[in-house]
């Protein structure tokens, strides 16, 4: 068994101290499938909605009191969560709002999807996040995994963050402090929570703008499953020689194959092999063995150690 996300152990906490720490709203046993775009996975022991900054202070403070374990949801679009779930408090972020705070900078609540930003932006005639359209998932789940496409990140654009520490504290970066890698950033190291996100644009010509949004979102259309998925499973491979410097593993699993595997309901979408689909019935038990397989495909026929771009949660 693998661990990944989480320690050993079992979370014997009684309900009443849980719901001393974190008030009613807290919620028992529920399931995490419906909340991830694979639309698998087992149940929180616990599970908290949180829509503001304070009470992303308070639970992460409670959670520390109480030494519980806790994982940070968006919009669960890059996630695969161990069917047997997660023994621990799954914190949901879902903070809004949307404000032009300076001619070219907008504030961004950490839970708003990465959608409604690119469409405001284009309300405001700001360019620099069109790229961005039709990405799924929140604005902070973005910006912790430094989400990209078509050679540009959201790292690019970041301005300024408003983070809760392991601590419960609060505090203020720019966007040098999150040292944006390919699809990786420091908060990765740090865990620090994501509540507002503040990004700096450019004054574009509203039309334009439209314009890039409706292509990309029409080569997405075309290229990406109206299906079940978590967008690309396995980063591309750093390589100077190739376009924008990297190995696309959608290559390197075409050309092993990819496309015509599945275990049990977990499938190779057939228009893109870096693409696991959920065609039903999948477990995340079937994706991970489908992912294992992919892997050791492409490690057999090129000697490359293909590197998940996903998150996991839990067991495996
Ligand atoms: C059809 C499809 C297409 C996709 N295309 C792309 C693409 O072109 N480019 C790309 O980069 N990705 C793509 N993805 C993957 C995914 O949409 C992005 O990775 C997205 O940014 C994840 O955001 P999320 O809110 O869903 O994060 P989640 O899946 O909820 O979480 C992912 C990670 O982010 C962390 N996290 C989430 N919110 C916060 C927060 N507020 N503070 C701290 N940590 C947080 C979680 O703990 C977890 O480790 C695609 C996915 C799908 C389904």
């Amino acid at each position: 068994m693998k661990a990944t996300e989480q320690l050993p152990l079992s979370t014997n906490i009684s309900r009443s101290a849980i719901i001393a720490e974190f008030g009613d709203s807290v919620e028992f046993d529920i399931s995490l499938a419906r909340l991830t775009s694979f639309r698998t996975g087992g149940p929180a022991k616990y599970f908290l909605v949180v829509k503001t900054l304070d009470n992303v202070a308070r639970a992460i403070s409670s959670a520390q009191r109480l030494e519980l374990p806790c994982f940070i949801v968006g919009g669960g679009s890059n996630l695969l969560i161990s069917d047997a779930g997660y023994d621990g408090l799954i914190i949901k972020i879902e903070i809004a709002g949307l404000e032009l705070i300076d001619e070219t900078v907008i504030e961004c609540g950490a839970g708003e999807s990465l959608m409604s930003v690119v469409k405001f932006s284009e309300s405001e005639s700001l360019t620099g996040l069109e790229f961005a359209a039709g990405i799924w998932g929140t604005i902070g789940g973005a910006v912790y995994g430094n989400a990209g496409a078509f050679g540009n990140e959201i790292g690019d654009v970041v301005h300024e963050l408003e983070l809760v520490n392991s601590n419960g504290n609060i505090k203020t970066v720019d966007g040098n402090y999150c040292r944006f890698a390919y699809r990786d950033s420091y908060l990765k190291t740090t865990k620090e929570v994501i509540a507002t996100v503040r990004i700096k644009l450019h004054k574009g010509k509203r039309d334009e703008i439209q314009k890039k949004i409706t292509d990309i979102l029409d080569v997405r259309r075309d290229k990406h499953p109206d299906k079940l998925t978590a967008g690309c499973f396995f980063k591309n491979i750093p390589d100077s020689s190739q376009p924008h410097g990297k190995l696309s593993a959608g290559y390197l699993l075409e050309e092993v194959g990819a496309k015509e595997l599945s275990v049990g309901g977990a499938k190779v979408f057939e228009k893109h092999a870096n693409m696991i689909i959920n065609a039903g019935d999948a477990t995340s038990h079937d994706i991970h063995q489908l992912a294992a397989l992919m892997k050791e495909q492409v490690k057999k026929k090129f000697n490359i150690e293909l590197e998940e771009e996903i998150t996991r949660i839990g067991y495996f």
